[in-house]
């Protein structure tokens, strides 16, 4: 195995950074979310279903939860697609191939690929990369710890 670079305690990408960064996925959640429909859900909606914050939401859709936006910005989020997003956070391994320089994890495709479009935020004293996945054209995340 090779030498890995900043950003090896997140290897799974989006997956196991939405771990690392603390989204709990909690047991009510897990129960939910089997249930809800394979429909769009606005947030509100799906806040309302799961009994969660609305923040808690944003950050979810923030760090990976699959969305669409309308032609008039607003958010919609199958619920099916939650149930997976769910499922696959749930039950991402821990032991993981790790992520080359500027790959990401994209959920669509269930590979690692290169982030098109790469930009890099700083949140705290991790670095959020964000692109498009080369292959389906999603959007992609992955949070890189960075504690140097
Ligand atoms: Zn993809």
């Amino acid at each position: 195995m090779s030498k890995l670079s900043v950003g090896q305690d997140i290897s799974a990408g989006q997956l196991h950074s939405a771990r690392s960064l603390g989204i709990k996925i909690t047991q009510a959640i897990i129960v939910k979310a089997p249930g809800l429909l394979p429909m769009l859900y606005s947030p509100p909606e799906l806040e309302g279903e799961l009994g969660i914050p609305a923040r808690t939401l944003r950050d979810w859709l923030k760090w990976g939860l699959p969305h669409q936006r309308d032609e008039t910005g607003h958010i919609w989020i199958n619920g099916q697609e939650f149930a997976a997003w769910v499922n696959a956070i749930r039950t991402a391994p821990k032991r993981t191939v790790p992520l080359k320089d500027g790959q990401a994890f994209c959920v669509g495709c269930r590979a690692a690929v290169i982030v098109l479009e790469p930009q890099r935020r700083r949140n705290g004293n991790r670095i959020l990369l964000s692109g498009k996945c080369p292959t389906c054209g999603r959007t992609i995340h992955r949070g890189i710890r960075d504690d140097q």
